[in-house]
């Protein structure tokens, strides 16, 4: 029998008991042993508009109570390969989000030293910043896979340099991605100006528009991205507004016409084989997500990310 942590099964304990952790996994406090150490950065003051992600990290954990460890259409057993646990939450600063960033920065630089890679729950998507801060200072400047309705190339927010609307062009200014190697996936809505993300291509980045995705299986694009990133460092921003908010309504900036849950695996699932050293799922707002299927969503799409990590085997 394995001795790798497994999550609870919900024939051995309902699945609405136990612990409130991710899948119902051991939580540690030690990073030694680790494959993978998931993480609730619970986090919402870097946003514009609807605030909430405070309460993301406690949601997912609440909804993935319902996921089982076997990936039947990929065949992937994360649970039979890695050593994962929930480290809990990071304890940021909720009256100041520049001391949040400094929190997220140097707790990653502290879970970086040990060979672990981090998948972490939002939050608003400032905490990516820090986080490619750490993650550049370890690996260099990564490649970047990013979904987003929003390219997040904003110079400032209310003369805020740091905020979920900046974290891309700050990230590109730092070179902390490699941006000819950043992909940003379900772009859409409206702009300040109908040049809004046409400035971020300028820096090399590739930016697929949702317009152009509708209706199409993702999972070629996945294999060109996967191709085009080679072996390189990789890191995976995932925000829960690239879907529709048919299938994602929890969240604090929605745009209509996005992407489906079947494309959302289809992306991910393509990436198998990447270098990813690093993942993130932000922007789930619980108060807005009546029937609990963001979070649900948004912890399969976690797993899904878990299941193409380096390593992971399929049966
Ligand atoms: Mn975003
Ligand atoms: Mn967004």
């Amino acid at each position: 029998m394995s001795e790798l942590n497994q999550p609870i099964s919900g024939n051995d304990l309902a699945r609405f008991s136990g612990p409130n952790t991710f899948m119902r996994l051991p939580s540690a406090s030690l990073l030694k042993g680790l494959d993978v150490a998931v993480l609730g950065i619970p986090m919402d003051i870097g946003t514009s508009w609807r605030s909430g992600t405070r309460f993301g990290p406690k949601q997912i954990r609440a909804e993935s109570a319902m996921i089982r460890p076997y990936n039947m259409a990929t065949g992937a057993a994360p649970f039979d390969a890695l050593q994962v646990a929930d480290i809990g939450d990071l304890a940021i600063n909720t009256f100041s989000l520049k001391d949040s960033i400094r929190i997220i920065s140097e707790s990653y630089d502290a879970i970086l030293t040990n060979p672990v890679i981090p998948m972490a729950m939002g939050g608003d998507h400032t905490i990516t910043l820090p986080i490619l801060r750490s993650i550049a200072n370890k690996h260099g400047p990564v490649a970047l896979v990013h979904v987003d309705a929003h390219a997040d190339v904003n110079d400032d927010m209310f003369g805020e340099r740091e905020a979920h609307g900046t974290v891309f062009r700050r990230a590109y200014e730092e070179g902390l991605i490699q941006p000819d190697k950043t992909y940003q996936i379900g772009l859409r809505g409206t702009g300040y100006a109908a040049t809004d993300f046409t400035e971020a291509q300028g820096w090399g980045f590739q930016q697929f528009p949702a317009h152009d995705l509708w209706h199409r299986p993702l999972t070629d694009l996945g294999a060109e991205i996967r191709r085009d990133i080679g072996d390189r460092p990789t890191y995976v921003t995932y925000d829960i507004d690239s879907l529709d908010p048919a299938f994602a309504p929890g969240t604090g900036t929605p745009e209509i016409g996005g992407l489906t849950t079947p494309q959302a695996l289809q992306l991910i699932r393509a990436l198998k084989g990447a270098n990813i050293v690093g993942c993130d799922l932000v922007e789930v707002s619980p108060p807005y997500d009546t029937s609990g299927n963001t979070a649900l969503t948004g912890a399969n799409l976690l797993y899904e990310m878990m299941c193409i990590l380096p390593g992971v085997t399929a049966r």
